[in-house]
């Protein structure tokens, strides 16, 4: 196999350290930047494209004047009616989220060697040991990043670590082969059974998904199922069944946990300049969640968790 250079870059949107909920044990997540799905209720809209982005937080803002004064490229103006962010002028260089001592700005996307993410996930290393735990790469997408993904797994399993990737799935067939050795654990989602509802509420087919998820049976690789719980999307029994029945049908899917919704993605998405496309304000009922929970721990023979 050929090895990918340490000094190759990819575009994250951060690096998470002390996370929980990604895998085994005490873990570093490193969410990359860009994302073939574009999910109505996606919890992360920022790492959806894959360009550089800047956000705007309106609440925060207190009408200083810096941003306007930094930009050369008339992106920002001060008006009778406030703040006036012009994306079609910003060319994303980043000059005005330094200026903003109101954390009103901020800028997503940033490009790193895989050497540079090496240094900051190493410095976790003892958590990992201690833990049981590792580094996931999850985003956004990481295989859209395919070469990125794997140098940086290549370097996670040369030191040693325990390695998991949080995914959709939508990928060519040929990266999860390529990904499939590198990998301790993979975190597959599956968001809808329904392959009409799936086109509707996250942009693609889950065709894909199925026939990748099967790749990675037949591979051997340890898979937990990821399924987001969507009030009026997905909480019907029958897509309950479809998760059971492919659960019991590949034998290499060792848990299911399910993800409430929530709406926090609805704030960054109107930062983003963008319009949500789904705008339900309110946390998943845990009555209903742990509804769904029970109802599919009776259907299938691995551990269901609400995460
Ligand atoms: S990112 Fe650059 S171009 Fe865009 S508004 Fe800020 S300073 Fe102007
Ligand atoms: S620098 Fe920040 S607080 Fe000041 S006007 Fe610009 S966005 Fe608002």
């Amino acid at each position: 196999m050929q090895t990918t250079p340490r000094h190759l870059t990819g575009r994250i949107v951060n690096l998470q350290h002390f996370c929980v909920d990604d895998g085994p044990g005490i873990r570093t997540t490193v969410f990359f930047k860009g994302c073939p799905l574009r999910c109505r209720w996606c919890h992360n809209p920022e790492s959806q494209a894959l360009s550089k982005e800047i956000m705007y937080f309106s609440d925060r803002c207190r009408l200083c004047g810096s941003c306007a004064c930094v930009c050369t490229h008339g992106g920002h103006s001060l008006t009778a009616e406030g703040h006036l962010l012009d994306r079609s002028r910003c060319v994303r260089c980043g000059e005005c989220v330094g200026r903003c001592a109101f954390g009103a700005l901020e800028g997503v996307g940033r490009d790193c060697s895989i050497d540079e993410i090496m240094e900051e996930l190493l410095s976790d290393r003892v958590f990992y040991e201690t833990s049981g735990g590792g580094v996931t790469l999850s985003g956004g997408e990481p295989t859209m990043q395919p070469d990125f993904a794997m140098g940086l797994l290549s370097a996670c399993k040369a030191e040693g670590l325990h390695t998991c990737i949080e995914t959709c799935a939508y990928c060519q067939t040929e990266t999860i082969v390529a990904l499939s050795p590198l990998t301790d654990l993979f975190l597959v989602d599956w968001k809808l059974t329904d392959d009409d509802l799936h086109k509707s509420f996250t942009g693609v087919s889950n065709a894909l998904i199925v026939e990748n998820l099967e790749k990675l049976c037949e591979l051997g690789s340890s898979v937990i199922l990821r399924c987001p719980l969507i009030p009026e999307v997905n909480l019907e029994r029958g897509h309950l069944d479809g998760i059971a029945a492919i659960a019991n049908r590949l034998k290499n899917i060792t848990a299911i946990d399910l993800e409430p919704y929530h709406p926090m993605g609805i704030g960054k998405t109107v930062a983003l300049g963008k319009r949500p496309s789904y705008e339900n304000p309110d946390f998943l009922d845990t009555v209903l969640a742990d509804d769904a929970r029970a109802y599919l721990q009776d259907i299938v023979n691995i551990p269901v968790s609400i995460r």
